[in-house]
């Protein structure tokens, strides 16, 4: 609720601090055995999200509510206990396994960090390499010695070994080849049944979440501009970032309108535009979206939209009309 994280940094003069936030004001459910899928280009601030909901950084206002406990951001035994429950999938398998331990080791290690003897661990790596379909010959191997999706295997068992509920999944398949990334895909699919798993999936793949997700949130700059069930989102979606996005995919039945073409650059986040931020892009944006940030309402059936244009009564007038 109101998740909200800032970076530090240093600008205009040597040791003069500033920061920079990050994320805003983010609110959202994750609920139990769905695919939650996060939206948005490069530099939205998806990871940042995932990154505080496990506490890899810290937020700085708002708070998790996880299991009936609730999470502050002082509040670190709440935050270790949510962490027992969660694992990460990150998008370059090669860069997040340690190049000097094989397969069989990295994915031993959390085994070990929880006290397993060693003879259980090595039957317990094999029955996981089973899982996620991880030939035994290549556990001996290191992670520059096997392909992308093999790594990217090992990674999803090695995030299995301490049986999460929630896997955050961060872009999985970017670094994979077209036939890799259908197998993950599947192996996906088949575990999260397997393993009752909620996911939490981050990507700038539009057709993948039309795939597999059950619910879609859309980030912009730092700020979620829309979420909704995925069947909702995809048959209508309102925002139009989210328009945007979805008619920049090339899948026939996705997006029945016109090609929306996005101009200009993401804002730097140092730098956010004052009300709306997506207003220097938008071809909708009203006089009132240039001063004050709209906030999000629900459009009906779970459906939420964060745009002066869906305020009920615009409170001002189309820029454009006012130019003409
Ligand atoms: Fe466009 Fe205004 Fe909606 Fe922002 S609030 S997306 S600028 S119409």
């Amino acid at each position: 609720r109101n998740l909200s994280v800032r970076f530090a940094d240093r600008r205009g003069g040597i040791f003069r601090r500033r920061s920079t936030l990050a994320i805003h004001d983010i609110d959202l459910d994750i609920q139990a055995g769905e695919t939650f899928c996060l939206l948005g280009e490069s530099g939205s601030g998806k990871t940042t999200l995932a990154s505080a909901i496990l506490g890899l950084h810290p937020f700085h206002a708002g708070q998790i509510a996880h299991n009936g406990s609730t999470i502050n951001r002082s509040n670190d035994t709440a935050h270790q206990r949510l962490r027992a429950d969660c694992q990460m999938v990150f998008q370059s398998p090669a860069a997040s396994l340690n190049p000097h331990l094989t397969l069989q080791q990295s994915i031993e290690e959390p085994l070990g960090a929880k006290g397993m003897g060693s003879s259980r661990r090595r039957e317990t790596v094999c029955e996981l390499a089973g899982l996620a379909g991880l030939s035994e010959d290549l556990l001996g191997r290191r992670p520059g010695e096997v392909s992308g999706g093999q790594n990217q295997r090992a990674c999803i068992a090695r995030a299995l070994s301490t049986r999460p509920k929630l896997l955050v999944l961060d872009e999985p398949l970017t670094a994979l080849d077209a036939v890799a990334r259908q197998q993950i895909v599947a192996l996906l699919c088949r575990l999260k049944e397997a393993f009752r798993l909620t996911y939490f999936l981050i990507t700038h793949d539009l057709a993948l979440a039309s795939q597999i997700g059950t619910h879609v949130a859309v980030m912009y700059l730092g700020t979620l501009v829309e979420q909704a069930p995925a069947a909702s989102f995809f048959a209508h979606p309102y925002h139009p970032y989210a328009q945007a996005l979805l008619s920049s995919v090339l899948r026939p039945g996705l997006w029945q309108g016109e090609r929306i073409v996005l101009h200009g650059e993401l804002p730097s986040l140092r730098r956010p535009p004052d009300g709306c931020v997506f207003h220097p892009r938008c071809a909708r944006r009203l006089a009132v979206c240039t001063h004050t940030a709209p906030r999000p309402r629900m459009v009906g059936g779970g459906h939420t939209v964060c745009c002066h244009l869906f305020n009920g009564r615009p409170a001002g007038n189309d820029i454009r009309e006012q130019r003409q």
